[in-house]
């Protein structure tokens, strides 16, 4: 489906979202990409999202991301009796080992390794950092903490350590079977939270073997401290603001988003701007004027996605909510002010032949008037090569695979058309201008340019440019051969 806008739009599929009718509203909105979390719902009802994103994939003819989150390490505390009580500034409170019911002087913490890891002073955050504690001293099965700022604690609430490196396996019982069985069901993106060094990755990557790309979520301070090793081994990455901002401090989110924004983009890596941005519309129609800003700044900022929680997830309006961001970015993107910023900051470091070949597409798409960078891509590197570019042309990255048009449906700007395999570059030069035609980028009279590795099948072998002509006859009367 052709998109007015570069920006990408992922959703997070829930209650709200989750029949036959929904999904399909949802991408014939905007959504491009779509997001399962594994937090909640049984395989079963993932099993069944998946199907029907396939289903609506295959009858729209586009290629659609799918996106499964691991839940991560999330810490929770254990349970308590009756109704969870409500601790007071100052007072003391004890976590500890034992899995009886807690109430106001103590509860379970059920991860020993975290009393090894923790130290007197550092806070720890329960209920999305609603209640702060202290710890003033500890061993190997407790804490005694004092309470920093007081609330309600009740059973199972998540709990953040951002002062610690914690020694937790990246991936816990849970999220090495749900790994398993999105990448069975073949998903796209695999998202891993709460990740804190680049080790955790690799782990991951070792089990996923191939079969899906890999996002990290930053959102521990550690993840941000380590952010380039991070980067260097992930596929894409996702500025997770929640729990960002639960663990530093709200106000450092905003500059650590930009920094975030610019590398991937550096590294031709996509990357998602997350969570909270129209939160108003979770149990209204209209948004914020604050939360539309919030979602535009990611757009001039240069992000390659945004993304709806449970706006889409659990909202009463996850049509509007989308449709939204379609607008904003719509608007955005005509702003001759986006255009400066984003050209401004095209900082790439040039040192292959394809990063020549590319820069030099959108030199000259942008010196004529040519209506379209058409890239022959078979891993999607050369596709994500052009749209570090940011060309103010559409680019139309021709696959065969159709696991690379998925994943570039997260990339700026990437608009996917399946082609046949080529083996002469003459052959695939037609085929792309008549995507080009027939998808409405162009017409008989325009030209495209079109760049390919050859031989084709190789790769990472971009080395071709031509400006073609988008009349078949044409191509065939300059090219007899
Ligand atoms: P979550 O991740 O929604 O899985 O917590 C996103 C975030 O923390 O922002
Ligand atoms: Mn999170």
């Amino acid at each position: 489906m052709r998109r007015l806008r570069n920006v990408k739009i992922v959703a997070t599929l829930g209650p709200a979202s989750e029949t036959r009718e929904m999904i399909g509203a949802l991408h014939k909105a905007g959504a491009d990409v779509f997001r399962l979390n594994m937090s909640h719902g049984s395989h079963d009802e993932i099993r069944e999202k998946h199907r029907i994103i396939r289903e609506v994939e295959e009858e729209t003819g586009g290629a659609i991301g799918i996106l499964a989150d691991l839940q991560g390490p999330k810490l929770r505390v254990g349970v308590f009796e009756g109704e969870g009580p409500t601790l007071e500034e100052g007072a003391d409170f004890r976590l500890d080992l034992d899995k009886t019911p807690g109430d106001v002087t103590r509860v379970c913490l059920p991860h020993p390794e975290i009393f090894a890891a923790l130290e007197p002073g550092a806070s720890l955050l329960v209920n999305d950092g609603k209640i702060r504690l202290k710890v003033r001293d500890c061993g190997e099965d407790f804490a005694n903490c004092e309470v920093i700022t007081g609330g309600v604690i009740s059973n199972r609430k998540g709990v953040n350590v951002p002062d610690v490196l914690l020694p937790l396996a990246a991936l816990s019982e849970k999220d090495r079977a749900d790994l398993e069985f999105v990448c069975e069901l073949g998903v796209d993106w695999l998202a891993l939270s709460f990740v804190q060094r680049a080790e955790d990755v690799t782990e991951a990557r070792e089990l996923v073997k191939g079969r899906a790309a890999i996002l990290s979520k930053i959102e521990k301070p550690a993840a941000v401290e380590r952010f380039e090793d991070i980067l260097e081994v992930s596929d894409g990455i996702m500025v997770a603001r929640g729990d960002l901002g639960v663990e530093l401090p709200v106000q450092n989110v905003p500059p650590i988003q930009k920094r975030l924004v610019r590398k991937c983009r550096a590294a031709a890596k996509p990357v998602i701007v997350a969570t909270q941005m129209l939160e108003s519309m979770i149990e209204s129609p209209m948004p914020t004027r604050a939360e539309v800003s919030d979602v535009a700044t990611a757009i001039y900022e240069g992000a390659d996605a945004v993304m709806l929680s449970a706006e889409s997830a659990a909202g009463d309006y996850p049509i509007e909510a989308v449709t939204t961001m379609d607008n904003v970015a719509q608007e955005v993107e005509a702003d001759p002010t986006y255009t400066q910023i984003i050209e401004s900051s095209r900082k790439a470091d040039r040192t292959t032949v394809a990063d020549g070949i590319v820069a030099a597409a959108r030199e000259i798409a942008e010196t004529t008037d040519i209506k379209a960078i058409c890239c022959f891509t078979q891993s999607g590197t050369t596709a994500l090569l052009t749209a570090r570019e940011r060309p103010r042309v559409p680019i139309i990255a021709m696959s065969p695979m159709v696991n690379t048009a998925r994943r570039l449906a997260l990339s700026w700007g990437t608009n996917c058309i399946i082609t046949d395999g080529h083996d002469r570059f003459k052959l695939a030069v037609i085929s792309a201008a008549k995507a080009a035609l027939a998808e409405g980028y162009a017409g008989p009279e325009d030209h495209v340019v079109v760049t390919a590795g050859v031989p084709f099948n190789v790769p990472g072998s971009t080395n071709i440019l031509r400006v073609a002509p988008c009349d078949e006859r044409l191509i065939y009367a300059s090219d007899p051969e």
